[in-house]
């Protein structure tokens, strides 16, 4: 039997989104065939509009509506803490956890030999520009407890000047543990004891 052109190509697209595999991507489209036409007409607009309607910050790179994101252009936050994450989705993590209140910096990524991943594919540079242009006192380690990570913190300690105090967190995070994944009470402890780096 010949699949359906169209069906196979939605199959297909599903396939390329990350943790979904050829049978995940098949439920799915044959799922979306019962959907009501109205209904797949508004998810495809999501769709298209995600891009559309968000915006990087040019300070912190994080994903936002606004540009500077609502975080950087808070007054209340304090422009003295940056914590470095990976993914706007750790940012998300520890803004669920709550007792932050300094700014974050999205680095976008790890240095990754293996995967061809170098300290200029991500935002180091820029982070080093804004310590000195923020007048920045700390900056908080917040990558995840992988090689990846551990490589990322000890180029970046060779970086960041002396004066600036550098605290990793780990604390109650296990070992190769993802930030993303740990609930709150762990990232808030987390970030709590920080240790000097
Ligand atoms: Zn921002």
């Amino acid at each position: 039997m010949r699949i359906a052109r169209a069906v196979n190509n939605l199959i297909e697209a599903f396939e390329r989104l990350p943790g979904i595999g050829p049978k995940s991507a098949a439920r799915l489209t044959y799922y979306l065939l019962n959907v009501p036409q109205g209904e797949l007409d508004k998810f495809a607009d999501t769709l298209k509009l995600l891009k559309a309607n968000t915006k990087i910050c040019s300070e912190c790179f994080n994903v936002a509506e606004t540009n500077p994101c609502d975080i950087c252009s808070d007054k209340n936050r304090d422009r003295g803490v940056v914590c470095v994450v990976e993914h706007p989705l750790d940012v998300l993590a520890i803004e669920r956890g709550g007792g932050f209140a300094g700014v974050y910096h999205v680095l976008g990524g790890v240095i990754d030999p293996l995967h061809n991943i170098g300290p200029d594919e991500i935002r180091i540079s820029q982070l080093i520009k804004r310590l000195d242009d923020q007048g920045v006192k700390e900056v908080i380690l917040a990558l995840n407890p992988n090689m990846e990570g551990e490589a990322t913190c000890l180029f970046l300690k060779r970086l960041i000047p002396k004066e600036i105090k550098m605290t990793r967190l780990a604390h109650g995070l296990p070992v190769g543990a993802d930030i993303e994944y740990a609930d709150d009470m762990t990232l808030s402890r987390a970030m709590e004891g920080r240790r000097e780096y």
